[in-house]
């Protein structure tokens, strides 16, 4: 039956008459069944292999426009639509957006889901179904406010399973609900989502903010994606959680693949389980369980789950490599412990080194060390990223395990970045080059036959200066900002995290500012755009929030600056508002401290819109600076060899640098000054000075000289339009490494199909 006449039916054939609410709980219904056609039973299947991604985060953002885009009907439907004077757009905006991840790992995992669909795997994700997600940010005085963020409704793109399951825990067992969301690839198959979730779960625990009992696991299991861990109780939640995705992932995984005829001794021929990051690492020892319940002698188990599970690291920071307390895990899965110690002896056996230890002197379970040992691939995220681990962080391991070691660069999907978010860049890009990108994003390299053609150049800078227009009458309407359409769109937004430097972008306003007041105007207005959430706990991260939002208010306001320099915070930063802000940017802020940022996505996702990175040589930076050539990127700052040979040595002294550069003095004082504590709190404020002076871990003021230098640098170059607009071209033509395709193709090649 045709879009119309289904429709029609849903909207009592009057779809002129329709609510854009009805219009989009009939698309969705009609995706929904579109989806299921496509997909494939096992039977069907090619490979015996299939891959099951788990992890704790899937960013997915909203799904209708994606899902019509990889069905093909996304322009059939806009037009229909039109036909009867309503907007596609509009409909899209009932959608809530479903809040099941945090950052970049999380929109990582979204695109490989969508990635492995488009080339046709069989592979599905496994999480959890977060009733609340993560939090919804407000600010509130200048300083960040956490609410809970409700997005599933009732009518949504959940499809609630028989799938159920037993989890014990120490004490208690509950029963998980398998809830599945449909996967569409790119013109190829459907695969699937898995959400586990327990039906005691009590949404009305949760009092005002984000706050609610973190004792009462079963009404408070499924609600909150990383509750806040600066307590016990909060800590042991998020093994709780951890232990539930993947109990019901290892029970979901068995029963598959004994269906197509698995003996369980053969696990590995059927199932490849990649890890993403530690949080997913107790399916490690839980594999192992069930296959010791279902016959099979421990030795024997082990050696099986090995050759299944392969670990994903995300980054070297101490933080985010977990490390659980014995006692947590005594409480929470007693019925492991064996299992843990096991694995654990097995190693020590073997090594001597008591760094590779699976548990320490202190009783502490390294996550990662277990993942390492009982896993047959170990990647890291970006050239630089891998080399750090084989050569620092993980070198011990390295030096024992050399072949497990590889590198995937990760990627991102070109249908979300690309076809979606700038519809009228892809549209001129299917022009002159053909639509074969949008499956072989390698063929974007042939738009630099146009490199020095002027028509196409005018082009290229009149669809970024639309894009500007829209999101500033986004903005105008969101927030009540308004912006200047002519100025310099300098975006920054990515979690707030110190590493991440938001802080010395900070400084650089303070120092512009001040300049500007010094009658030093720059030739084109300059528009700073953030968005960030802060983890609840984050002290510091919230005072750079505060910090910002105290400059908003200051620059904004002033008559003598504010023509030519403007700051925005967009709240409660998220991929729908990522869609907005990327395809509007100019200069692309991705300046991390070196070596700290593993890879990032967004700086791929900015490049592939034209953007020009404005960048230090950290994480995947390094591969765009190599592919597009150092005259279209600006770097800046210390090498990575540099930073961590201050922190082997404890060289880098911040108080030095305050003290012998009179710019930096100047910026880090204002933030104390009268003009900054009439607006903000002398708390917050003087907590962030003393910080900077005294500590600086992240080592802002390191680089801050250089940032200074090299941002006025990409200013005065965007003054020549044309050569500016070459820039861009080539960002967009040499982007096609970092489609995600290429990353999914390279995790099949090496880890999964090995
Ligand atoms: C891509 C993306 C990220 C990751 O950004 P980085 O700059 O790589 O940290 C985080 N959040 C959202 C919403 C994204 O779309």
């Amino acid at each position: 039956m045709e879009i119309r006449e289904r429709l029609e039916r849903i909207c009592c054939n009057n779809i002129a008459a329709c609510t854009n609410r009805q219009l989009y709980e009939g698309l969705l219904e009609i995706v929904k069944e579109m989806s299921k056609e496509r997909e494939v039973s096992p039977k069907e299947e090619k490979a015996t292999r299939k891959v099951y991604y788990i992890s704790a985060e899937f960013l997915i953002g909203k799904l209708l426009s994606n899902n019509l885009i990889n069905l093909g009907i996304y322009d059939e439907v806009q037009k229909l639509l039109a036909g009867y004077g309503k907007s596609l757009a509009d409909v899209e905006e009932q959608e809530p957006e479903p809040s099941l991840g945090n950052g970049g790992l999380g929109r990582l995992a979204a695109c490989f889901l969508d990635s492995m669909a488009t080339l046709g795997m069989n592979g599905d994700g496994v999480g959890l179904n977060y009733h609340f997600g993560l939090f919804l940010q407000k600010f509130r005085n200048h300083l960040q406010q956490e609410n809970k963020n409700p997005w599933i409704e009732e009518k949504n793109w959940l499809e609630r399973t028989e799938v159920s399951y037993p989890v014990q825990f120490g004490g208690f067992s509950v029963r998980s609900r398998m809830y599945d969301l449909d996967v569409v690839g790119y013109e190829n198959r459907t695969n699937k989502l898995h959400l586990f979730d327990i039906e005691t779960v009590d949404e009305s625990i949760v009092e005002d903010g984000i706050q609610f009992n973190k004792e009462d696991i079963k009404k408070n299991l499924t609600l909150f994606l990383y509750p806040d861990d600066s307590d016990d109780a909060g800590r042991r939640l998020r093994v709780y959680q951890q232990y539930f995705m993947v109990s019901n992932a290892a029970q979901l995984i068995l029963q598959e693949c004994q269906e197509r005829g698995c003996t369980l001794y053969d696990l590995p021929k059927y199932a490849a389980v990649q890890i993403n990051d530690t949080h997913p690492s107790l399916v490690i020892p839980e594999l192992i369980r069930l296959l010791m319940e279902r016959g099979i002698r421990m030795e024997k188990a082990i050696e099986i789950v090995s050759q299944t599970c392969a670990y994903t690291n995300h980054t070297i920071l101490a933080e985010a490599l977990e490390k659980w307390p014995m006692d947590y895990l005594n409480q929470v899965v007693p019925h492991l412990m064996p299992i843990i110690r096991e694995l654990d002896t097995m190693v020590k056996e073997k090594y001597e080194n008591p760094k590779v230890a699976i548990i320490d002197k202190a009783n502490l379970v390294h996550m990662a060390h277990m993942d390492i040992h009982y896993g047959y691939s170990v990647n890291g995220v970006a050239y630089l990223h891998t080399e750090i681990l084989k050569n620092n962080e993980l070198n011990h391991f390295y030096k024992l395990y050399p072949e497990k070691f590889n590198n995937k660069t990760n990627g991102v999907t070109f249908r979300r970045w690309l076809m979606y978010c700038n519809h009228r860049l892809s549209g001129y890009l299917d022009e002159k080059i053909g639509t074969g990108w949008h499956k072989d994003a390698m063929e974007l390299e042939k738009l630099l036959k146009y490199e020095k053609d002027e028509t196409v150049l005018r082009e290229l800078l009149d669809i970024k200066a639309e894009n500007k227009k829209k999101l500033a009458e986004y903005l105008k309407a969101t927030q009540g900002i308004e912006l200047d359409v002519t100025s310099i769109f300098d975006i920054q937004i990515k979690r707030l995290h110190e590493y991440k430097r938001q802080q010395m972008n900070a400084l650089y306003i303070i120092h512009k500012y001040l300049e500007i007041k010094a009658g030093n105007r720059p030739a084109t207005p300059v528009t700073v755009i953030f968005g960030a959430k802060a983890a609840p706990a984050y002290v510091i991260a919230k005072d750079i929030i505060h910090l910002i939002l105290c400059l908003q208010e200051l620059v904004n306001n002033d008559p003598e600056v504010s023509p030519y320099l403007k700051v925005v915070m967009v709240e409660n930063y998220n991929v729908t508002k990522a869609e907005k802000l990327i395809p509007a940017c100019d200069v692309s802020e991705q300046i991390s401290l070196a070596s700290k940022e593993a890879s990032g996505t967004g700086n791929m996702k900015f490049m592939l819109n034209g953007a020009v990175t404005l960048g230090t040589m950290d994480g995947a930076n390094v591969e765009i600076a190599q592919l597009v050539g150092e005259d279209n990127i600006y770097i800046l700052g210390e090498s990575s060899d540099t930073v961590i040979a201050h922190y082997e040595n404890a060289t880098y002294v911040s108080k030095e640098y305050y003290e012998e550069d009179a710019d930096i003095r100047r910026a880090v004082d204002f933030i104390v000054s009268d003009e900054m504590l009439r607006i903000g709190n002398q708390e917050n404020l003087n907590r962030l000075y003393q910080e900077l002076i005294n500590k600086d871990w992240f080592m802002t003021l390191l680089d801050f000289k250089s940032y200074t230098e090299k941002k006025e640098e990409a200013f005065r170059a965007y003054e020549d339009r044309m050569g500016w607009a070459k820039k861009m071209l080539i960002n967009t033509a040499k982007a096609g490494f970092f489609s995600s395709d290429r990353t999914i193709a390279e995790y099949s090649r090496d880890i999964w199909m090995k």
